[in-house]
């Protein structure tokens, strides 16, 4: 595995490990195809907003590549929830559609949740749906788990991470990263088995809790907030978090930056994330091989 160890933490090469996966995903559509079937990805994106439009130009390249189906649906901003729930109903219904994403966030007059929960279970490849969340927490494998949360977990294990029995502290508690991710890693069974700790802006005294951690893993969207001190001696750190700040150096004068102050803290962990070319690539693999375990699905139905 790719890694440097120039200065203190071997890095997590994200980039490397999701062309891996991605690789594996297109042998995956490569022996589907030869049972007749071509997995489907149709992405919906409303409205234009510009970072959704990257994201989901993205994963319809990827997918693409991996030689699935790719579609994405443009609908403008002033398209109503009813006509959401019917486009949606309609993509429920096709075959040849294996996996719907819709993009958040959505304009305002539509409800996140009714769409979310409007999605078929089998076909919600983020891992949005409460059914496929349930099934995350009780710990059943047959649902879909999102996307980011899987990722890192995934990182873990190529990295050959002991998480067994050790101190996981998960900054964040979001529907999209920090739960699902603190659902996976209480698991029992291979790539789980922590003890974990969930810490979100009302933690007391956070510094306490990251400590502690065997394996930090950060999702919090603040800048550079987690500093040397606040990392144990030889931790697993990894870096969700993906901010724009100011950099006069760049020619668009910002640049992307994670939630650990990486320079400081990779003189104290063991493992880190960079940011970018950790976690983020990470995602849209997950995306793929989530989709093509619901055309598998459909086989072994
Ligand atoms: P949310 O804003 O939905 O959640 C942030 C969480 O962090 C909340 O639970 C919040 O607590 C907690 N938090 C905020 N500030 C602090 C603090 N000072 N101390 C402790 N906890 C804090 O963000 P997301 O989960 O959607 O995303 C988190 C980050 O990850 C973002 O930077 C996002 O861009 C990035 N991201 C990256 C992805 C990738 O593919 N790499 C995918 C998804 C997200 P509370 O609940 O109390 O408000």
């Amino acid at each position: 595995m790719a890694s440097d160890v120039t200065s203190g933490a071997r890095l997590i090469d994200g980039v490397a490990l999701a062309r891996e996966l991605r690789a594996e995903v297109a042998a995956d559509v490569a022996a589907l195809h030869e049972r007749g079937v071509t997995p489907g990805l149709t992405v919906v994106l409303v409205g234009d907003d510009a970072a959704s439009a990257v994201y989901v130009g993205a994963k319809e390249k990827a997918s693409r590549e991996a030689g699935m189906a790719g579609d994405t649906i443009r609908l403008p901003a002033s398209t109503t929830q009813n006509a959401l729930l019917a486009l949606v109903e309609t993509l429920n219904g096709d075959p040849s559609v294996h996996g719907i994403l819709v993009q958040m966030p959505l304009p305002a007059h539509i409800d996140p949740d009714a769409v979310i929960t409007h999605i078929r279970p089998e076909k919600d490849v983020d891992g949005f749906h409460p059914v496929n969340v349930g099934k995350l927490l009780i710990g059943h494998t047959d649902g879909f788990a999102p996307c980011t949360p899987s990722g890192v977990q995934h990182m873990l294990a190529r990295y050959g991470v002991e998480t067994r029995g050790a101190d996981c502290v998960v900054v964040g508690r979001s529907t999209i990263v920090g739960k699902p991710m603190a659902a996976l890693m209480m698991q029992s069974g291979s790539g789980a088995d922590s003890t974990v700790t969930v810490c979100h802006s009302r933690t007391r005294d956070l510094a306490s809790h990251t400590r502690r951690a065997d394996i930090l893993i950060v999702a919090a969207g603040r800048a550079r907030m987690i500093t040397a001190g606040m990392v144990k001696p030889g931790a697993v750190v990894i870096d969700v978090g993906m901010n724009r700040i100011a950099d006069a150096s760049t020619r668009s004068g910002t640049r992307l930056a994670g939630d650990v102050d990486f320079d400081a803290v990779r003189k104290v962990a063991s493992l880190i994330t960079p940011v970018p070319g950790g976690v983020g690539p990470m995602t849209i693999a997950m995306l793929l091989r989530n989709t093509v375990r619901a055309a598998q699905r459909t086989l072994d139905a």
